[in-house]
């Protein structure tokens, strides 16, 4: 049985539950701990008691560890990728991406530490100085969803640790396999007792135990809206108040123009809708396809779907892995069957699959003849289903685009830098992306959306700092001579 990690010390709790691989589910990947809300307490205890040398260490010692975790990382991406997969059901090939993309997080944000930058300024008065400088929070609370769980973990861990804060880890249930090979490498790299924390168990018990704690400064969360919007409630009604960081859902609009080139058009559509099986924040799933191009995206997407191989996330020539599990999989099939009630028509999959192994497997969907105004349009379902809405021309698509309760990521195809430049500024997104999938990042940039997708500052690159640390004023007058 896999254990928490607890003041530097790996610890057996009371439960366990076994994880379950959604390509073949009579492939059981290990039993994982439960921690109770003691268990819990004692984490950000050690947490607490750690940050006061943590946060006064030198960033050439801050700089080693994250350095060190990303070697192991990335000398493991094999393993651990094949780990992801069979636990996640993303296939091998994207596993490990997403290990290696973990691996340069950390060494992006080892490099970080040398770089916290600071300001001095004249003050307005004679003689005084003014200096701003950034120190960490102190105990940071992080709760990560199960689609990445590699890479999101990374990408709050690495920023954590680098701007001298001590963190508590709470992974998502479907995953702690990855969560718990993660946190054996961070256990190696260096880094004093009860710095690092890993409390695995249910949202309503270790998470809700995060929350309720006051020596938790703050919480970055990625999930579901729903979760997320209790979060905020949550840190905003403490004594004293949390600082809170949001990554939610998304509803991602990539919009097709007339003067698109087809064959990039379609391969952003299937990479952005389908791939990851579609459990992505970034995913694309409506697609607004202007009059002249429509009929033939629609045929061409089709035509292109056929090809599409999905199957067990480990074998060599699946493009699709198996839907997380059964609770995601009702969801999916449930958005398939009311699209068809709204009137949808479902041109092509949308059908349950039996494989070799008894698993999670489905066929993405396509509908067209979608009104933005219907469920499939506006609600995240987080599975490869996608539609297609049809637009009169550019400024009906962009209105479509942007008449959505999110703001992740916004996508356009075009070959006309008058349309490209215009839907940059215009497009209500964090992230736009034009003749690229909606999903897909580089790890230095910000990331992170507006309305409902997200809240608090954005998430990796510098910008990470934002987040990690507090700003102080510091003014100071020497004296006359
Ligand atoms: P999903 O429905 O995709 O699993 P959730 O938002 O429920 O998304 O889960 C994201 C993360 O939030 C998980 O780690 C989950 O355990 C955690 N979580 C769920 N409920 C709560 C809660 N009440 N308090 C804190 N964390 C929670």
């Amino acid at each position: 049985m896999t254990l928490n990690y607890i003041a530097g010390e790996w610890l057996a709790a009371s439960n366990a539950v076994p994880n379950v691989n959604p390509s073949n589910t009579s492939d059981v990947v290990g039993e994982f701990a439960q921690a109770s809300a003691a268990d819990v307490e004692r984490a950000i205890d050690a947490a607490f008691d750690a940050f006061r040398a943590w946060s006064h260490s030198t960033i050439q010692t801050r700089h080693d560890c994250l350095n060190a975790i990303a070697a192991e990382i990335l000398s493991r991406k094999e393993e651990l990728g094949r780990l992801l997969s069979r636990e996640e059901g993303k296939t091998l090939p994207e596993g490990i991406g997403e290990v290696t993309r973990a691996g340069q997080i950390f060494q992006f944000f080892a490099g970080e530490c040398l770089r916290l930058p600071g300001e001095k300024l004249p003050s307005v008065r004679a003689g005084v100085d003014v200096e701003i400088t950034r120190e960490p929070v102190g105990v940071v609370g992080l709760i990560t969803p199960w689609n990445f769980p590699v890479a999101i973990p990374a990408w709050k861990i690495a920023p954590a640790l680098a701007c001298g804060n001590t963190v508590v880890f709470k992974p998502a249930e479907l995953v702690p396999g990855s969560a718990h090979a993660l946190t054996e490498i961070i256990s190696r790299a260096g880094i004093p007792p009860g710095v690092f924390n890993l409390v695995m168990g249910r949202g309503s018990v270790v998470g809700e135990a995060m929350l309720k704690n006051i020596k938790i400064a703050a919480i970055s969360f990625t999930g579901s809206t729903s979760t997320g919007e209790h979060i905020a409630q949550s840190c905003t009604t403490a004594h004293p108040m949390k600082k809170v960081q949001l990554e939610m859902g998304g509803k991602n609009p990539m919009v097709v123009l007339d003067d698109a080139d087809l064959n990039v058009a379609i391969e952003c559509a299937v990479n952005s809708a389908f791939f990851s099986t579609g459990q992505r924040c970034t995913a694309s799933s409506r697609f607004i396809v202007t009059d002249g191009v429509h009929d033939d995206f629609v045929a061409a997407m089709a035509e292109r779907m056929k090809s599409l191989v999905v199957d067990d996330a480990c074998r060599a020539g699946t493009h699709i892995g198996p839907v997380v599990d059964q609770r995601q999989l009702d969801q999916d099939l449930s958005y398939i069957r009311l699209g068809q009630d709204e009137g949808a028509k479902l041109v092509a999959g949308g059908e349950l699959l039996s494989r070799d192994m008894p698993g999670f497997y489905l066929f993405p969907a396509l509908f067209a003849e979608v009104d933005n105004r219907m469920r499939i349009a506006r609600e995240e379902i987080f599975g490869p289903v996608a539609t297609v809405i049809r637009a009169r021309n550019y400024e009906n698509a962009l209105e479509i685009a942007n008449d959505t309760p999110f703001g992740l990521s916004s996508g356009i195809c075009t070959s006309s830098l008058k349309y490209a430049s215009h839907f940059k500024r215009n497009a209500q997104a964090g992230m736009i992306m034009v003749n690229l999938p909606t999903a897909g990042v580089d790890y230095h940039v910000p990331f992170g959306g507006r309305k409902g997708s997200s809240y608090g500052p954005r998430e990796q690159g510098r910008y990470a700092a934002e987040f990690y640390t507090t700003v102080k004023t510091s003014y100071s007058f020497g004296g006359n001579i």
